[in-house]
């Protein structure tokens, strides 16, 4: 066993050579890679410093003579071999902290890290080649994925439109959301790609604020109605009319919070906020709030949510769709365009995401002083009054006026889907009934799961015996 002394440092297998002495020049310790180096196997250590560095070291009486400017700085050295051979090294040597009569030189071969250097940077080029190389075949396979898709909802949408049997409807319908959910995933998957390459580059212009948040909400709130749900929306009045920013992907990323919390939700409401939060010159700081009283996520998932292809669980995925990238990209857009994305959530009382952008103002563009708060509907439930949070509560435990009164509706838009014969739209509300149901008996619950296989099937007669048999219940 190589001799330490009192030294027990965990560098036995630093990259660097790290080399012990003392005031003598006497090598007390030196570690495997400055064995190695200097090609002495076991009798480095009783060496004096010199042996090492005979051009920055001689000997001196009992101890050494050298004009090394000992500290935090950098030298570069010449460190010789026990054959004498030469290399240039990069050293640092202090004096230990408690005893300024030890010394510790750190050496570093330089060929070797310019060698390493070198390769590293190949290893870097290389894989920025790999990457370009995969991003443009991403992109060429969700081009060519395209145009069949778009062939297929053409064709499919030019079925629907006329006289069809119920079978045949039912199973163009479903084509025809698979092809929607196909393009949601082209088109993020081209996202995806393009930013992991750093290829994304924003397109800001001026826009009008409020007739972009119009049209997010256009694109959600037949849904939310559909759904029963309420929803708010306000903007802070010190928010101009116009700002210059990526119009496109501002709305994307309201589209896919929205689209989420509309997901995760069965009962309650969503709340969209807008703020003004800060402003530098002619930039100001946007802060968006977009909560849900929906499922919620556990705060052991919450780390995980920004991760690409991350769902909280399979089981989620198998609900609910999904690629797991939305909140990746999002993330991403938001930290391009100078902000943050955040959440905070509670299990089954609603989730709350919130981000923050900068945008330009316009110079003409004046401060709007319009009433700025836009509810756009509610439904049964009276979401604004003071014991709101309690009725929700009441909404979700079995057996409570509010769930009873929440389960009625459901059921009559669900009967009301299945008559029309939208299945989709009855898979909605049965997903409601089912978690409104959660905590019913055994008796209710299993009606509740043949219905649903039921709605699943598309068969008529068993939907409507388990819709009386769930309304006898009530
Ligand atoms: P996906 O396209 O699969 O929905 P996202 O990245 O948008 O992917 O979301 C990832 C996961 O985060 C979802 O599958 C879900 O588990 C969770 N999540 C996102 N938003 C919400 C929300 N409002 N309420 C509950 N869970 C959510």
């Amino acid at each position: 066993m190589e001799q330490r002394g009192e030294h027990n440092f965990p560098v036995d297998d630093a990259l660097e050579m790290v080399i012990m002495f003392d005031s003598a020049g006497k090598i007390s310790y030196a570690n495997e890679t400055a064995k190695k180096k200097l090609e002495y196997k076991r009798d480095l250590c009783g060496r004096h410093i010199s042996d090492i560095f005979p051009n920055t070291f001689r000997v001196s009486g009992k101890g050494f003579e050298t004009d090394y400017p000992f500290g935090n700085s950098q030298q570069n050295l010449v460190a010789y071999r026990k054959n004498r051979t030469c290399f240039p090294v990069e050293t640092r040597i202090e004096t230990e902290k408690d005893n300024p009569d030890k010394y510790i030189c750190m050496a570093n071969d330089i060929l070797e890290k310019e060698h390493l250097s070198r390769e590293v940077e190949q290893v870097r080029k290389e894989a920025q080649q790999a990457l370009k190389v995969k991003s443009e075949f991403v992109a060429n396979v969700t081009h060519e994925l395209r145009t069949p898709v778009n062939g297929v909802q053409g064709n499919v949408r030019e079925l629907l439109s006329g006289e069809l049997d119920h079978g045949t409807r039912k199973s163009l319908q479903l084509i025809e959301r698979c092809c929607e959910d196909m393009h949601k995933i082209i088109n993020n998957i081209l996202d995806f790609s393009k930013l992991e390459a750093g290829k994304f580059t924003l397109e800001p212009r001026e826009f009008h604020f409020r007739n972009m948040l119009d049209y997010v909400k256009a694109n959600h709130i037949n849904k939310i109605t559909e759904k029963g749900l309420g929803f708010f929306m306000t903007v802070s009045p010190q928010i101009p009319e116009c700002v210059i920013g990526d119009e496109l992907r501002i709305v994307q990323i309201l589209n896919n919070l929205l689209s989420n919390a509309l997901k995760f939700t069965s009962f309650g409401k969503i709340n969209v906020q807008i703020l003004k939060t800060a402003q530098v010159n002619d930039r100001i700081e946007l802060f968006f709030i977009v909560s849900d009283t929906g499922i919620g996520i556990d705060p052991a998932d919450r780390d995980k949510l920004f991760q690409s292809f991350s769902q909280v669980d399979a089981s989620i995925s198998r609900k609910y769709g999904g690629t797991g990238l939305g909140l990746n990209i999002c993330k991403q857009l938001v930290e391009l365009m100078g902000g943050r994305i955040e959440v905070d959530s509670e299990k089954n009382k609603g989730s709350t995401f919130s981000f923050s952008i900068w945008t330009g103002i316009s110079k003409e563009d004046g401060m709007t002083q319009k009433n700025d708060i836009l509810p756009v509907m509610t439904s049964g439930i009276d979401q604004t009054s003071d014991g709101e949070d309690e009725k929700m509560e009441n909404v979700r435990k079995y057996g409570t006026p509010e769930n009873k009164e929440s389960l009625k509706r459901n059921l009559s838009k669900l009967i009301l889907c299945v008559e029309m014969e939208n299945w989709e739209k009855a898979e909605m509300f049965m997903e409601t009934i089912r978690q409104l149901t959660e905590e019913a008996p055994p008796e209710i619950k299993r009606t509740s799961l043949r219905l649903k296989m039921a709605i699943q099937k598309g068969n008529y007669d068993k939907v409507t015996a388990g819709y009386n048999e769930l309304e006898q219940y009530l």
